[in-house]
């Protein structure tokens, strides 16, 4: 198949479910670890279209939400000093810290700017060579090699008023610290297509050879999601977990040999703080020693008082699959999309946005 169409074929979509149905004969819990997996089964309807059986979690698959409070708070007085100019993504300026967020700190006069790419803020630190330039950088293995190109192209060009904070994050670790835990009872993992795109189906060998759990990796059209969880349940059925690539137009055993071999030359594996998990063995990249002139935490260390989670907000569980968006008592009401108080409603990748933009309540 070649074309989207293909990959929302009612007439295909329909076997494949007639397949899942006549496939599923006990209850299953299935973790999809990607924020863009939820938005895009909530979108088609998909929970309502599954046996009852199987019970879809949310995982702690947005970068934005796992970003942790303490981290959001030294992004916010890094952009408080003076002639510094902050730059993130969109969905980061609106997330609460402790103190409020960074688009508060903006409206207090501090110099934060949104971002679509590094690159747009490489071009930033060329055009203000008096000012430094830091950019917050999120996100997993998928955005971390171009971040590790961005401060290539820094090196070469000799731009000494850039710098990155990377609050980058690995996935399988946080996997496994959710399995860990213990808190959720799961079936199967739904495997991030993107992610995996870089890091290769191999990467999550784990899952089946040390927990038992299969994992089967997704895109995200209804019939590649559909695809992964008829793999679920027939590995479930035989009692014979493994890894299963539902979404081989992207994703090799292998990976990216080429984004993984630039996140290596530029970054090295550290410990990580995430929302909702704390600190995570070996699951954040923190800048390599000999690119050190670009780490913003070494060139303009801030000091923060402890980070304070929103009251009442549960977007720790939710990252967790401990709860579903609408058992929080603020959704739909303190917490709407117009008005969010935690990160999964703010991003776009949120679970709670989901639940809110395509009504499941
Ligand atoms: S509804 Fe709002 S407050 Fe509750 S978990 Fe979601 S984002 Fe956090």
């Amino acid at each position: 198949m070649k074309y989207i169409d293909e990959f929302r074929d009612p007439g295909a979509v329909q076997r494949l479910l007639t397949s899942i149905h006549n496939r599923s004969s006990r209850p299953i819990r299935l973790m999809e670890f990607c924020g863009g997996h939820t938005h895009a089964i909530l979108k088609f309807g998909l929970r309502q279209l599954l046996p009852p059986s199987i019970r879809l979690l949310s995982g702690p698959g947005c970068p934005v939400c796992v970003t942790a409070s303490t981290d959001l708070d030294r992004a916010i007085a890094m952009a408080h000093l003076p002639d510094l100019i902050l730059t993130t993504f969109g969905d980061m300026m609106r997330v609460p810290g402790s103190q409020g967020s960074l688009q508060d700190a903006k409206a207090q006069g501090a110099d934060v700017r949104m971002v679509y790419s590094t690159l747009d803020a490489l071009s930033i630190a060329r055009a203000n060579p008096d000012r430094q330039v830091i950019f917050l950088a999120i996100g997993f293995e998928t955005t971390a090699p171009t971040v590790a190109a961005a401060v290539l192209q820094a090196q070469a060009e000799g731009l000494d008023n850039f710098s990155i904070f990377s609050l980058h994050k690995l996935t399988p670790p946080a996997m496994k610290a959710i399995l860990e835990a213990g808190e959720v009872q799961l079936s199967g993992i739904i495997g991030p297509g993107h992610v995996t795109t870089v890091i290769g189906s191999n990467a999550w060998h784990f899952l089946p050879r040390d927990y038992g759990i299969p994992c089967a990796i997704a895109g995200f059209e209804p019939l590649d999601i559909l695809q992964a969880v008829y793999a679920l349940v027939d590995m479930v059925e035989r009692g014979a977990p493994a890894v299963s690539n539902a979404y081989r137009r992207s994703v090799r055993p292998e990976g990216n040999l080429v984004a993984q071999q630039m996140m290596q030359q530029v970054f090295q594996v550290s410990a990580a703080e995430w929302r909702g998990l704390g600190s995570v063995t070996d699951s954040g990249l923190s800048l390599r020693s000999e690119y050190a002139a670009f780490d913003a935490t070494r060139r303009f260390p801030v000091a923060v008082h402890s980070s304070l989670e929103p009251r009442g907000c549960l977007c720790g569980e939710v990252l967790r699959g401990v709860v579903e968006p609408p058992e929080c008592p603020l959704f739909d009401g303190a917490c709407t999309p117009e008005h969010p108080v935690g990160p999964c409603m703010v991003s776009s990748e949120g679970a709670c946005a989901a639940y809110a933009q395509y009504g499941e309540a």
